[in-house]
């Protein structure tokens, strides 16, 4: 495999920017190397400066759910651009894009558009405490909720990656109302609520956390979330920025019928363009500046180009077989994976949930954080290695999620599948 304009590319990176990137788990430092520098992606495919072609399963890290560069999408893009690229004054594709949110996502009833999936988990916080008159907020380790102060608490993702789940640069007084609590646990949550009561605005859950690998929530959970917070007069935010319009056209809320006070968006809606949302119950929702006293703006935020763009992303899901697609996609893949572990004789939790999934190398299941922390990242990193070195690109971190997209045909999980036979017996 060449790999010489890479290097160069990153040796000038490491000059210039921070750690060679602009976000962390791209360095690679979680499974050792140098990144490689993508030049261009089509479909399920991507391809490198040095000309190296991979089977992509990060998908740009969960937005590209039909592959890469898709006709629709590029159209989409190049016809707003050529009307200009921002007005800051509304204009009609915001109000295409809140339409179809609401249309699918059943527990949305008003949306406001932001810039990010971290700006709009803060956001849905402070909405939270605005609408409740309370300051404490529940949270799980290992979930994700974007880089904002009060969230980035025994986070996944990056922070978990690099064994720093606490950032510094945080003050103790502005984590001091997050309470973090392990997932799966129902008595831990009874606990907290008896220990504070009248004082919790919200539990905030990845309801199928994707950013410390994959764990699904065990049958009942989520509506004892639902019911907790309900009885207790807090509010529950579902963080979908990773599986909205990914584990169901609705999301996880629709697949596992559980409905959220708030919803959290991103990655997907966006179709590749920097783009998040915070939606809810009009109630809550029209708390928000101008109509209310919860104040959340942004310059960017609706822009069009990421409009037409997402509203691309979200068309071409319309299409009802496209989730039984990715659901075939992702039960392909994980029997295959998993019967390639039984044949090398390693003990492998493949996590799968629709077209989400992670391989943990530990021998007991994995429902949670702790659970997660007892896989052998050293072999993870060989197979990630041995995987890469035959054009097969996974996420380079043992706790972050693969993709598949509506482009991965099943010969590519075929194809996986039998180097991933090879990888693991040699491993
Ligand atoms: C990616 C992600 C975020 C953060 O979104 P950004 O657009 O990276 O700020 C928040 N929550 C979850 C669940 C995510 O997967």
């Amino acid at each position: 495999m060449k790999q010489a304009l890479s290097k160069k590319l990153f040796a000038e990176a490491l000059k210039f920017i921070p750690g060679g990137v602009n976000s962390p788990v791209r360095a690679f430092r979680a499974v050792g190397g140098q990144p490689f520098f993508a030049r261009r992606a089509k479909g399920a495919r991507v391809w490198d400066v040095d000309g190296n072609e991979y089977l992509d399963y990060v998908c740009t890290w969960g937005p590209a759910i039909l592959g890469h560069a898709h006709p629709k999408i590029v159209a989409a893009i190049k016809a707003a651009a050529a009307r200009g690229a921002s007005f800051g004054i509304p204009n009609a594709l915001e109000v295409t894009m809140a339409r179809r949110i609401r249309q699918w996502v059943p527990g949305i009833q008003k949306v406001r558009m932001t810039n990010s999936g971290t700006e709009a988990c803060m956001s849905a916080i402070r909405l939270a405490r605005g609408f409740t008159n309370r300051d404490k907020i529940i949270k799980f380790d290992g979930c994700y909720h974007g880089h904002a102060d009060s969230l980035l608490v025994k986070a996944g993702s990056g922070a978990l990656t690099f064994g720093s789940p606490d950032s510094a640069g945080v003050p103790a007084a502005f984590t001091q109302h997050t309470l973090v609590l392990p997932f799966n646990d129902a008595d831990a949550i009874e606990a907290a609520f008896a220990a504070n009561k009248n004082q919790i605005a919200a539990i905030i859950v990845e309801p199928v956390p994707g950013n410390a690998g994959l764990y699904l929530p065990q049958p009942g959970y989520l509506e004892f979330l639902r019911d907790i917070t309900a009885a207790n007069g807090a509010l529950l935010i579902f963080d979908e920025v990773m599986t909205g319009f990914r584990l169901a056209r609705g999301g996880a809320q629709e697949r596992f019928n559980v409905l959220p006070d708030l919803t959290c968006l991103g990655k997907i809606i966006g179709g590749g363009l920097p783009v998040g949302a915070l939606g809810g119950r009009a109630e809550i929702m029209d708390l928000l500046a101008p109509l209310g006293p919860v104040y959340q703006a942004g310059t960017l935020s609706g822009n069009p180009i990421a409009m037409a763009s997402g509203i691309a992303n979200l068309d071409a899901l319309a299409d009802g077989n496209v989730y039984q697609k990715l659901e075939d996609r992702g039960r392909q893949l994980a029997a295959g994976m998993r019967e390639a572990a039984k044949a090398a004789k390693i003990s492998v939790q493949f996590n799968s949930c629709g077209s989400m999934f992670c391989a943990y190398f530990c021998h007991q299941p994995v429902h949670n954080l702790a659970d997660a922390m007892k896989s052998d990242r050293d072999r993870f990193a060989k197979f990630f290695h041995g995987m890469l070195a035959q054009g097969i690109y996974l996420a380079p971190s043992q706790f972050e999620a693969g993709f598949i997209s509506t482009a991965h045909t099943p010969a590519d999980i075929e194809k996986t599948i039998r180097v991933a036979h090879k990888v693991l017996r040699r491993l």
